[in-house]
């Protein structure tokens, strides 16, 4: 066999597809471990998808996406997280992260350096090792509330220095970035002639306060931003693979030939049913948030008990729990606690290195799997701590 390519064969595997897999190998394992929402696709969006199946639209489609979706997402993006844009400016892509490939397709050159949060979640990286482009990790501190530390991440940037990622809500950490950090970053980001590719994912996932998380391209040259959003978290449309991202009108050219040779067009059927997300109720998605916020509060409770909380998360569906009282490194108290009590969680070590001594569970999953599994992580954390 001749040799793979020595990009990927680098890469390491998502740490959190490696515990989901392992987690599937145990009948009967509590999952919260991806961010997976629990809840049924609404049944309107589910609708229209059928729909467009019975009225025959299952052909290929602008690579962009659909004119409708585009136009639908321009309203959303003004009325739900104040950017102002055209439908030309917005591209669709299979999920938030196909978006966000397509953005550093454009973006990163090899040898290109890219800033990523840590800890932060571990598809971008893969991708930058694939795209030949070089990581370099700025530290976002529990102490410091997972906000970046700005004098180290400016400090990092060389001639390099191309791109600088954020994730707001952010996933592992449930930090929510406000206005000054968004400002400070994009100072920085200004001062340095750098890209921002921003993750906002879990936009309308806030655990506290109302609306959208605030958008960094509110606070810069909106010419420099690639902001990335998605389907699959605000209406539990993980399956669908629909995701969108708002750019320049050149970077977004650049990002179409990315799509346009790899997928050509996101699933038609999908796209109509993201239509009827957009322009539908949107009481399912208070509800949605609603649930994850009593979700938190549950976690928040039974975590500060057993002495492992490390923050209350603000946004995303996602807490840390800091397992080092109990000897042993996140990872290692993952896998003992899937093979020993039946519950599986994310090693911190899946985001980068800052996290390694914690674990992170979501809030994804049901009331019920929430409550057993953290009894079960408690009360396994409380047996290693006293041997
Ligand atoms: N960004 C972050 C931070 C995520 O956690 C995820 C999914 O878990 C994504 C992007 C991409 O999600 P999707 O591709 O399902 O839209």
């Amino acid at each position: 066999m001749p040799p793979l390519s020595p990009l990927l064969l680098r890469a390491q595997s998502s740490g959190i597809r490696e515990i989901a897999t392992a987690a599937r190998l145990i009948p009967g394992a509590i999952r919260l471990d991806t961010g997976e929402p629990n809840f049924r696709t609404p049944q309107h969006i589910a609708e229209a998808g059928k729909d467009a199946i019975d009225k025959g639209l299952t052909h290929y489609t602008d690579t962009q996406g659909i004119l409708p979706l585009r136009q639908a997402l321009a309203e959303k993006l003004e009325r739900v997280n104040g950017l102002r844009t055209t439908p030309e400016q917005i591209v669709c892509g299979p999920g938030g992260v196909g978006v966000l490939a397509a953005a550093l397709a454009a973006l990163l050159a090899p040898g290109d350096e890219i800033l990523l949060p840590d800890p932060g979640w571990p598809n971008t990286s893969i991708m930058t090792m694939w795209l030949g482009g070089k990581e370099v990790r700025y530290r976002c501190e529990s102490s410091d509330g997972f906000i970046p530390d700005f004098d180290q991440l400016e400090a990092l940037i060389t001639p390099k220095t191309k791109v600088l990622l954020i994730n707001s809500p952010n996933n592992p950490t449930g930090a929510v970035y406000d206005d000054q950090v968004l400002a400070r970053l994009a100072s920085i980001a200004s001062r340095h002639n750098l890209w921002v590719v921003s993750d906002e994912c879990y936009d309308q996932i806030l655990l506290s306060g109302s609306g959208a998380a605030p958008s960094i391209a509110s606070f810069i040259d909106r010419d420099r931003v690639v902001s990335v959003f998605t389907f699959s978290k605000t209406y539990a449309m993980t399956g669908w693979r629909l995701g969108y991202g708002v750019a320049h009108a050149d970077v977004v050219e650049s990002m179409v030939k990315f799509l346009s040779s790899s997928s050509s067009s996101i699933s038609s059927i999908t796209q109509w049913a993201g239509l009827a997300a957009i322009i539908g109720p949107q009481q399912c998605v208070a509800d949605m948030v609603s649930a994850y916020r009593r979700r938190r509060e549950i976690a928040v409770t039974l975590l500060r008990e057993a002495g492992l909380l490390v923050s209350e998360p603000k946004g995303a569906f996602y807490i840390m729990a800091n397992v080092a009282s109990s000897g042993l490194t996140g990872r290692q108290f993952a896998f003992q606690l899937l093979s020993e009590m039946g519950v599986s969680v994310t090693p911190g070590s899946a985001f980068g290195e800052i996290a390694e001594s914690a674990v992170r569970v979501s809030l994804a999953s049901s009331d019920e799997d929430l409550v057993e599994g953290l009894g079960r992580l408690c009360e396994f954390s409380s047996a290693r701590s006293s041997i």
